[in-house]
């Protein structure tokens, strides 16, 4: 069992550190919260007076924190985690913060002759309590090895996202499209009920269409991610189609920002030459006016 500091226990962090304790790990806890402190210390953690003390000791020091500056500050202020930190120690920074940020505390950590490898966490603080978040392990190999059990006395379910800050950078990416995802949803919700269709049964049918499973498992696999952009569905018809959607929005008053978005790439699409692709097309079309290089 580790000896382990726990930083900042909020709604996610105050049950991710009650599961270590369950699981027999030694805690010493900070917040700037004493009620939070105290919650935790209830059920036999160590109250640690700054993030120095709660480092003094520990094997592995956590992090969960609202953002990056703050963790910078828990890590490099005035009695923060360096203070009391052991060089034989891993720091694992669970919090969800900005990539670049993550890149400049592992290499700032190095410089030290410290360790920080990131393991931000996908889920709600439901999943925190029960134990069952998904943790996106970022660090090398050793260290992910290293923080696994502590991880999964955490989560259910733990992917090694492939390499030191690869954890938080998936864990963007699948924020980015599940955020936007939600507006969409929202956009074509609205549409529905302006059109009188029952909801019920518009979740009953795109339950088992690419709008409600994705494009990633549905659509893409045996086209665009094999090479093959002849056409099942042309990019033609799917302008087309959304051309309608977006008339009949504009004549129920229905706000569609993301779908006028959209048809502004399927239009550059079919600018570009590709109206007769099919339709997954559209991911080589935004490779192309990124400048990313094509592969077809
Ligand atoms: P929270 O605001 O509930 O908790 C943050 C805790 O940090 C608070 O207890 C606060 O007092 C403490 N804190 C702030 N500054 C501090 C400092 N300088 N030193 C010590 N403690 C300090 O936030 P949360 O919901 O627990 O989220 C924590 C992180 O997890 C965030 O990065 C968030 O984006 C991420 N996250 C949250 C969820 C969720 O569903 N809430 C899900 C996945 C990831």
């Amino acid at each position: 069992m580790a000896q382990i500091g726990f930083i900042g226990l909020g709604q996610m962090g105050a049950p991710m550190a009650s599961n270590l304790l369950k699981a027999g790990h030694q805690l010493a806890v900070f917040d700037v919260s004493p009620a939070a402190v105290n919650a935790l210390v209830a059920q036999g953690a160590q109250a640690a007076g700054s993030p120095a003390q709660a480092a003094e000791g520990a094997e592995f020091v956590i992090t969960m924190l609202p953002n990056g500056d703050l963790v910078r500050e828990v890590l490099f202020g005035e009695q923060g985690v360096c203070d009391g930190l052991s060089a034989s120690a891993l720091v694992i920074d669970m919090s969800t913060i900005h990539p670049l940020q993550t890149d400049r505390l592992i290499a700032d950590m190095n410089q030290r002759g410290f360790s920080l490898m990131d393991a931000p966490v996908g889920r709600t603080s439901d999943h925190a309590i029960a134990g069952t978040l998904l943790i996106l392990a970022g660090g090398t190999g050793e260290q992910v090895e290293r923080a696994t059990p502590l991880l999964m006395a955490m989560g259910s379910e733990l992917i090694n996202a492939g390499g030191p800050g690869m954890g938080i950078r998936v864990k963007l990416i699948n924020n980015y499209m599940s955020i936007a995802l939600n507006a969409l949803s929202a956009e074509a919700t609205v549409l529905c009920e302006a059109l009188g269709l029952s909801f019920d049964v518009a979740l009953k049918v795109m339950s088992g269409t690419p709008a409600g499973k994705g494009h990633f498992t549905t659509t893409w696999p045996n086209k665009v991610l094999k090479g093959d952009l002849s056409p099942a569905f042309m990019i033609d018809l799917a302008h087309k189609d959304l051309g309608i959607a977006l008339d009949v929005a504009n004549q129920l008053h229905v706000a569609m920002p993301m779908g006028a978005a959209s048809r502004e790439v399927y239009s550059q699409a079919r600018a570009s030459g590709r109206g007769r692709q099919d339709w997954s097309a559209i991911l080589e079309q935004v490779r192309a006016v990124s400048g990313r290089a094509n592969k077809q």
